[in-house]
């Protein structure tokens, strides 16, 4: 039977929806180019003048008037008069007359009078004869100004994410700082009276928390800054307490456990009592159907809140609150959808699209998809070495082997 009323979920494309229909994109801030690796541009980066930004050398050589050199041959060689030399920040002082040449470095400034460059290998050089046996076509070994980038051309466009090459170019074009979008501002919550520390003694009943370790690693590959980190037990006043300092200075807020409705899920009605307003409660999808979202104000911070479920969390926070997070830097990176065919069985769910972890093999006939083993929701090893999900449509009776189905790629498993 179908969901109905306020046992209604929301189909999982609607769900991301919601959440992106939310995400701002935040403001620019300027960036020094050291600090700007994994940011990403808030505005067009022209080139203010050309690159290379003089006609030079790309060879070390003799710079030569390739008229001068077009009878030269083994029988008849040329002989020119070396007159100066052009060294790479250091260009020569007078130009290539007629039967001169001028000494070159890689990268150095063409002199005035040469239209071509003869590679040292090719020259035989006596004091300041220089002896060439071939001729040299017109342009030969001359990088000329502007063939990289033009006076003005749009390299970057704005929402460009900065990586080794953009850094690099960026300081070619000697952009600096570079002006970037701010990072989101991310706090993360873990609530449960279970959780632990790595290093902490285990007590009858307690785990050790992954889920700070998990969604904060996400959050930071995402390219958000996480601002705050808490764990709180399953009390009502102290997780409203938590979520309140944790909003205080955040443009989203993760929190994971809690948000369901046991008789110890209190993270609902704190914010409920924080007056954050719901947009989403439930989604028509595994792993992650307990899956809050809401607005604190027009402006104010997203919150999300996760299943504990460690599965959960993780894969519902890559699905929503990476693209959120994307969307407030300003990428317009939408998540990718493809078609691969599956290599196992896999349960269908009767009314949840089912996100199977994934690795991929590229074959002959296509994309394959097979699962990376126990599907559970606090079966944390099945995200390891996962690349994609395999979006399982509701169905009846588990799928063959063999059947297409759609994946989507776990972003941060290439970042
Ligand atoms: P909850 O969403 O609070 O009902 O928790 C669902 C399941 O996830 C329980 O088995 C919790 O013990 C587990 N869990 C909750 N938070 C975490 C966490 N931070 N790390 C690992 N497991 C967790
Ligand atoms: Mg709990």
């Amino acid at each position: 039977m179908a969901a109905t009323g306020t046992d209604r979920l929301t189909p999982f494309e609607e769900a991301r929806e919601l959440v992106l229909g939310r995400a701002r994109r935040l403001d620019a801030e300027a960036v020094p180019l050291r600090e700007a690796l994994g940011r990403v541009t808030a505005a067009d980066v022209r080139a203010s003048a050309p690159v290379p930004g003089f006609d030079n050398s790309a060879m070390d050589g003799f710079a030569v008037r390739a008229a001068d050199l077009a009878g030269a041959g083994s029988a008849t060689p040329v002989t020119l008069a070396i007159v100066d030399e052009s060294r790479a920040g250091h260009p020569a002082t007078r130009p290539v007359g007629p039967g001169e040449a001028i000494a070159i470095s890689t990268g150095a400034v063409l002199p005035a009078g040469a239209d071509a460059v003869v590679m040292v290998e090719k020259t035989e050089r006596a004091g300041d004869a220089l002896t060439v046996a071939g001729p040299v076509a017109a342009g030969t070994a001359v990088r000329h100004a502007g063939d990289d980038v033009a006076a003005g051309e749009l390299v970057l466009p704005t929402g460009t994410p900065i990586g080794p090459a953009e850094l690099g170019v960026l300081a070619e074009l000697g952009v600096e700082p570079v002006l970037c979008r701010r990072r989101p501002r991310l706090a993360v919550v873990v609530s449960g009276d279970e959780l632990v520390g790595p290093n902490e003694p285990l007590a009858p009943g307690q785990i050790r928390d992954a889920n700070a370790h998990t969604l904060r690693a996400l959050a930071e590959r995402a390219g958000a800054e996480v601002v705050a980190e808490a764990r709180v037990g399953d009390d009502p006043d102290a997780t409203r307490e938590a979520l309140a300092a944790a909003l205080a200075d955040a443009d989203l807020l993760v929190i994971s456990g809690g948000i369901s409705v046991g008789a110890h899920d209190h993270v609902k009605g704190a914010l409920a009592r924080l007056g954050v307003e719901q947009v989403l409660w439930r989604m028509a999808f595994k792993p992650g159907k307990p899956t809050w979202f809401g607005v604190g104000g027009d402006d104010g911070p997203l919150v999300l809140g996760l299943p504990g479920n460690p599965v959960s969390a993780m894969v519902c926070f890559t699905l929503l609150a990476w693209p959120a997070i994307r969307a407030m830097l300003g990428i317009d990176d939408p998540p990718q959808r493809t078609v691969a065919i599956l290599d196992d069985e896999c349960e269908r769910e009767p009314n949840r699209l089912h996100a199977v972890r994934c690795r991929l093999t590229l074959r002959p006939d296509g994309l394959h998809a097979h699962s990376t083993g126990g599907q559970a929701s606090h079966v944390l090893t099945s995200m390891l070495g996962a690349e994609a999900l395999a979006l399982i449509p509701p169905g009846d009776g588990p799928l063959a082997p063999g059947a297409e189905v759609e994946i989507e790629p776990l972003p941060y498993a290439s970042a």
